[in-house]
């Protein structure tokens, strides 16, 4: 048995559903379902987060078959009591109504190493009543997206849902993965997700939209004790008011992260908000390559709403969300305002302070940063590229070199006069460079790579993974491996390289 003390809050203190049908359906003034992991068949374990292992005191543990069983469902540790949350959301702009754990499994709470509580959960093992017309599955590509995604953005530093173990399950799991009428059995995959908190924007809102205020209320009191424990809750109106204006703190400087490293998420909907503040459901997720702000990489994302550029724009739209359903606790809509107002100086001042430290600047230049987003966006520059070339000392750096991140033919007279203007605005200071070099990370997880490395492990060869996943764990380090230096390869600008739908 693996060494965990396991505790069950949320189910003790929330509305439990009183029914263990495991079908699909609507699941009325409750914020969990019981559920059980379904089996996997011929469980394997592909890799393991030795931090996230050691934080959880399993590092002796991971070869062996307490930790294959129980994270991969087959086998539950004894006190653990499974449960699928109850949330909704808003779905691109809509409301989409319950949506809901529906295939995710949580299997309790522990105590990290460092005191937090962090709760397990398995994404992937199989239906809940959430799941709607879904089967609770995934595939190993999109659990493969999920782990090293999750790595990649830990060793960035953005606040993230962190991951534990990834297992192939050995069932079959059949997708349609380009919509496109052909759907096929691919190999199953189960991720143990991990952290202080699974909540989301959607929790709140489905309460709210329901009319529920009860649930609502002890989701709120939930919330506050356990992710909120520095507000004094003693005046529930004021502490919740409180608790919004902290989750608009930290939504800013996740999406200031994310702005940072060139991170898309790709399907921001109010139910894959995290309500502190951690990128949480890797989908159709990626990375600028080539700069521009209107990219995004899922497919099924049309309008581009979720584009890169838009992405604190639609964070303060999700915000403006939460704020209604959690208006009915405050019954004053004026803290709400505030708080959201509060968002858009933070997100302002931060993003100008970080694209300072991008740049080497002493001091942020709001003109200064767009123009150089429009000079990398003409000249279709490698985001990443381009500031880790220009995190060398000012000495070593050419107009030449920067202009050799840019995708097809750059125009060399662009960058000397950018160059020019830049030589004068520059910090001169022998700690630019290392700076920059803490901001700039040498290279980020390209989709392209990610595929490589699943369709090497489709074939059962870990290899480039495991590369990947040791390069990710020191972004901003010169790597041992140069090839994930390189700029997008031409045979990887197709979709299911570089871009991805939502069945990713
Ligand atoms: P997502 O866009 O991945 O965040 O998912 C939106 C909703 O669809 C959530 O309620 C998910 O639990 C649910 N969902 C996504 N994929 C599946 C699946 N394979 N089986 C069951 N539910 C799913
Ligand atoms: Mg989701």
């Amino acid at each position: 048995m693996l060494p965990l003390s396991i505790e069950s809050h949320f189910l003790d203190a929330l509305p439990v559903d009183p029914s263990d049908d495991p079908r699909p359906r609507q699941v009325w003034r409750a914020c969990a379902s019981r559920v059980s992991p379904h089996s996997a068949a011929a469980p394997r374990l592909l890799a393991y987060s030795p931090s996230c292992a050691a934080l959880l005191g399993l590092e002796s543990h991971t070869s062996t078959a307490a930790f294959l069983d129980t994270f991969s469902g087959n086998q539950l540790h004894p006190d653990m009591q499974p449960y699928a949350m109850a949330y909704g959301g808003h779905q691109f702009g809509h409301w989409a109504g319950q949506l809901g754990d529906g295939r995710a499994i949580a299997l309790g709470e522990v105590r990290g190493l460092d005191t937090q509580r962090y709760t397990l959960q398995l994404k992937g093992a199989g239906p809940t009543p959430y799941s709607r017309h879904a089967d609770g599955f995934a595939v190993l590509r999109s659990s493969i997206r999920e782990f090293l995604c999750s790595e990649a953005m830990h060793y960035l530093g953005v606040p993230s849902t962190r991951v534990l173990s990834l297992i192939a399950t050995g069932n079959e799991v059949v997708r349609d993965q380009f919509y496109d009428g052909n759907p096929r059995p691919e190999p199953g995959a189960v991720v143990c997700r991990v952290s202080p908190s699974f909540l989301r924007f959607g929790h709140f809102e489905l309460p709210a939209s329901r009319q529920d205020p009860d649930t609502l209320r002890e989701l709120v009191r939930y919330a506050l004790q356990r992710d909120y424990p520095d507000i004094d809750s003693e005046d529930l109106p004021q502490a919740c008011a409180e608790m919004f204006r902290q989750v608009c703190e930290r939504t800013a400087t996740l999406m200031v992260h994310w702005m940072r490293v060139g991170f898309v998420h790709g399907v921001m909907n109010t139910d894959n908000l995290s309500l502190i503040g951690e990128t949480i459901d890797y989908g159709p997720y990626g990375w600028l390559e080539e700069t521009d702000r209107e990219w995004t990489p899922n497919t099924t994302d049309s309008g581009g709403r979720y584009s890169f550029g838009r992405q604190s724009q639609v964070a303060l739209w999700n915000l403006s969300r939460l704020a209604g359903a959690l208006l009915p606790i405050i019954g004053n809509e004026a803290p709400l305002y505030e708080a959201l107002e509060h968002y858009e100086q933070r997100y302002s001042a931060q993003y100008q302070s970080m694209m300072a430290d991008k740049l080497g600047l002493s001091t942020p230049d709001e003109a200064f940063a767009e123009q150089t987003w429009l000079l990398m966006e003409a000249q279709r520059a490698d985001m990443t590229l381009f500031f880790r070339t220009l995190s060398a000392p000012l000495a070593q750096i050419t107009p030449a070199a920067l202009a050799a991140t840019c995708y097809g033919e750059p125009q060399q007279e662009a960058f000397e006069s950018w160059w020019q203007q830049y030589r004068l605005l520059a910090d001169g200071d022998a700690g630019r460079s290392e700076r920059m070099r803490h901001t700039n990370p040498s290279f980020v997880l390209k989709n392209y790579l990610v595929q490589q490395a699943i369709e090497e492990a489709e074939q059962g060869e870990m290899g480039r993974f495991a590369a990947l996943h040791e390069a990710m764990r020191h972004p901003y380090d010169e790597p041992a491996s140069a090839w994930v230096l390189e700029k997008r390869p031409a045979w990887a600008s197709t979709p299911g390289c570089s871009q991805l739908s939502c069945s990713s």
